[in-house]
């Protein structure tokens, strides 16, 4: 697929490979086997281009999509989308009566949710598809215990009065990324006893589901009905805890790459970027490279991620700006123009995601999540089609 900044390819490009998130999707789908599989598409496929990784995530057997906002759903209908497709985060106002006219499902964590959805649902003269929220313990969104009974005989109100149907009941995990951490099996068993007040109280969920990209990948007891993987989908492993991406059998799908925009040689001595956070310990070369925190490269990355560059890994010396950073390269010949890995699978030598989120205290999440519009997507592999 053209990306819309061709002109700006040789500055900086993130490649996303979709036959990788097709695997990845495939790979999900053999960690649960008996459960559907929602593909986690918010903050646009995190950073990756929300509409080809949904196609392509749908084309490797994702029956499920889910976004964060509703404007995130409406968006991939919008784009074609026509499968089953979810979003979780509401607030007061929002959009509920286009997401009915739509075919979304929604969500409620609370009555006034309810409310909303039923006027909106009368509004557009057909019933709403609503997934029920529990709190199970991670203490975010969600329905507490004390108040589930309350919500779950509203719902069946509004249900049994044609307003809308409980398609889903639903939780999120506190702590999965720490395989055997109490709260996981704390949740789990609040999960159960949430699904039996509605159950008890006359719902028929079509679908129960608990499980984030760590449960799938290590907890198959959470994976009910539908399973709903994010970052793992992208190739990244939730936490090293977890493993790696390669120990998981999964292929980060965004390579990060710039374009050397000048290399020069510097006598020793000399103060490099910002603050001068680096002094040169001896003449040597410094390469230029020009993409920094506007592009979404997290700034506490100074001096500390690394680059491959002329074949060898290079760290950022001194600070990440707005624009740009210099790698020092050692008296290394490399020239204008030659290509900077900053991320990638690792399968070529370079860095992963992982190892940028090790150097600037974040996970391989916030990495790729943040990558900004201002570097055009350009995707790899079999096209995701229309
Ligand atoms: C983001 C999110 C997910 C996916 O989480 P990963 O850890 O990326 O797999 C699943 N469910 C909800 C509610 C989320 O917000």
């Amino acid at each position: 697929m053209a990306a819309d900044r061709a002109e700006d390819h040789g500055r900086a490009r993130a490649e996303i490979d979709l036959d990788a998130l097709r695997d990845n999707v495939r790979t999900l789908r053999a960690y649960a086997p008996r459960a559907e599989l929602m593909a986690v598409v918010k903050a646009d496929g995190y950073g990756h281009g929300a509409v080809p990784c949904a196609r392509a995530a749908r084309q490797a057997g994702a029956t499920w999509l889910g976004t964060a906002t509703p404007q995130e759903a409406i968006a991939l209908r919008k784009a074609g989308d026509r499968g089953r497709l979810m979003c979780w985060l509401w607030t007061p106002g929002g959009p509920w009566r286009e997401a009915i006219e739509r075919d979304i499902d929604v969500s409620a964590s609370g009555t006034w949710a309810l409310e909303e959805i039923v006027t909106a649902a009368r509004a557009a003269g057909r019933p709403a598809r609503v997934h029920l929220k529990a709190d199970t313990g991670l203490g975010r969104n969600g329905c507490q215990p004390a108040d589930w009974p309350q919500l779950v005989a509203a719902a069946r109100a509004a249900e049994a009065e044609g307003a809308l149907k409980v398609t889903g009941v639903w939780s999120h995990f506190a702590c999965a990324d720490e395989p055997g951490h109490p709260a996981n099996a704390a949740q789990l068993a609040a999960f159960r006893e949430a699904v039996a007040v509605a159950e008890r109280a006359g719902l028929d969920p079509e679908v129960r589901h608990h499980a984030n990209s760590p449960a799938t990948l290590t907890l198959p007891e959470s994976h009910f009905d539908l399973v709903r993987p994010g970052v793992s989908v992208y190739g990244l492993s939730p936490s090293p805890e977890v493993g790696t991406a390669d120990s998981l059998g999964l292929r980060p799908v965004m390579t990060l790459s710039a374009s050397l925009a000048l290399v020069k040689r510097v006598p020793g001595g000399h103060g490099v970027s910002y603050g001068h956070g680096y002094t040169t310990p001896g003449e040597t070369t410094l390469g230029l490279v020009p993409v920094g925190y506007a592009d979404g490269l997290p700034r506490h990355a100074s001096g500390a991620a690394p680059v491959l560059v002329a074949g060898k890994w290079r760290t950022i010396a001194g600070r990440v700006a707005m624009d740009q950073f210099v790698v020092d390269l050692g008296g290394d010949t490399a020239a204008a123009g030659d290509r900077v890995v900053l991320f990638g699978p690792g399968e070529a030598g370079e860095p992963t995601a992982e190892d940028w989120a090790r150097a600037a205290g974040t996970i391989s999440y916030e990495i790729v999540t943040r990558i900004s519009a201002r570097v055009p997507r350009v995707y790899t592999g079999e096209p995701a089609g229309a």
